[in-house]
């Protein structure tokens, strides 16, 4: 076994490291920035520069953290490791592992729809593959991204006809930064962000990502005249949801931007006026065909409906089974 299972996390006995630990481990190979991927406290972390651009900010100045290119490889005792796009946030990779027990790749997360973010997902031949299975079910299939981008500007426009402030609660890395490329595709009108957005909008302008200009919506001093919002765009976290922030917003229609707007039950139970399906991580699909890319005799399941994903995998004839996480809230960057 070239990676296994403990108490920290997922080990590599033959090369003395840890990827993408749940617990601090002296060294931390880190697959990308979301917060269930990396945690503080490591004594070292190794990842591509796009991830360590968003890590320094996430984790602090003081973090050691070394850097690794796509493609590049280095040599950890018996193993020899290199990153490959994953095409899911800025700078995530997929981390292929080299040595006695065969050929391992640890995708993270990943999906297979162009982003214009970040470097597109590349299937790495294997013997062994650890996939995600955040949305592993058949029920989970996204539309084109540009079919939704006409849905959400068509909403806004709407919206803006009412009267009304459009606010897209997103997640703040990676597809906050997706939506304001793809809108500067199709628009010049400015869109407005929640104060916690631009710290990992500048971490992207600095990694070399074009991103629109965006206003933040931040307080006002008292006495100054009050801003209007409607017809507006905002994007905000959705830990701003139901906060006071909220009601200098004025008159507004609220969404979520997520593949966990597929099931109509989650949209109802969540109670936003739309729902936009648009997700980071790969659809039922895509997990499918990059299984059957790999070439991987044996696929590990790890997130969401792992138990799902390995039974319809045994179906095919592959050996499978699931790998646990200590991570028992919501996926990130869904
Ligand atoms: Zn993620
Ligand atoms: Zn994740």
């Amino acid at each position: 076994m070239v990676l296994r299972e403990n108490k920290r996390g997922l080990y590599c006995p033959d090369g003395d490291f840890f990827i993408d630990p749940w617990q601090p481990v002296p060294r931390a190979l880190i697959t990308h920035a979301h917060g269930d991927h990396a945690r503080p406290g490591s004594d070292a972390y190794l990842c591509t520069p796009g991830t360590a651009a968003l890590l320094r900010r996430r984790l602090g100045p003081d973090t050691v953290i070394q850097t690794i290119a796509y493609g590049e490889r280095r040599r950890f005792s018996a193993i020899d490791v290199s990153f490959h796009p994953a095409g899911h946030v800025l700078g995530s990779a997929q981390i292929r592992l080299e040595g006695s027990g065969g050929v391992w790749v640890v995708a993270g997360d990943y999906k297979r729809a162009g982003d214009p973010t970040c470097a597109p997902f590349e299937p790495i031949r294997c013997d062994t593959f650890i996939t995600e299975s955040t949305f592993g079910l058949p029920i989970y299939r996204w539309d084109d991204t540009g079919v939704i981008m006409q849905d959400i500007l068509a909403w806004w426009s709407a919206n803006r006809e009412a009267g009304k402030t459009s606010v897209i609660f997103c997640y703040t890395l990676g597809k906050a930064q997706r939506l304001l490329a793809e809108l500067g595709r199709l628009t010049d009108r400015r869109v407005f962000v929640h104060g916690m957005m631009p710290g990992m909008i500048d971490a992207y302008r600095e990694a070399g990502i074009d991103l629109p200009a965006v206003t933040p919506v931040i307080e006002k001093a008292g006495g100054a005249r009050k801003v209007s919002f409607a017809g507006e765009l905002v994007l905000a976290p959705l830990s701003a949801r139901g906060t006071p922030w909220m009601r200098r917003l004025g008159t507004l229609s609220d969404a979520f931007a997520s593949g966990l707007m597929r099931v109509r039950g989650v949209r109802r139970q969540r109670a936003y006026d739309r729902g936009f399906v648009i997700s980071d991580h790969a659809d039922w699909p895509a997990l499918l065909q990059t299984i059957s890319e790999t070439g991987a005799r044996r696929v590990l399941a790890t997130h969401g409906h792992a138990e799902s994903l390995a039974r319809h995998l045994r179906t095919l004839g592959l050996d499978t089974g699931t790998i646990r996480t200590a991570w028992e809230g919501e996926p990130s960057g869904d």
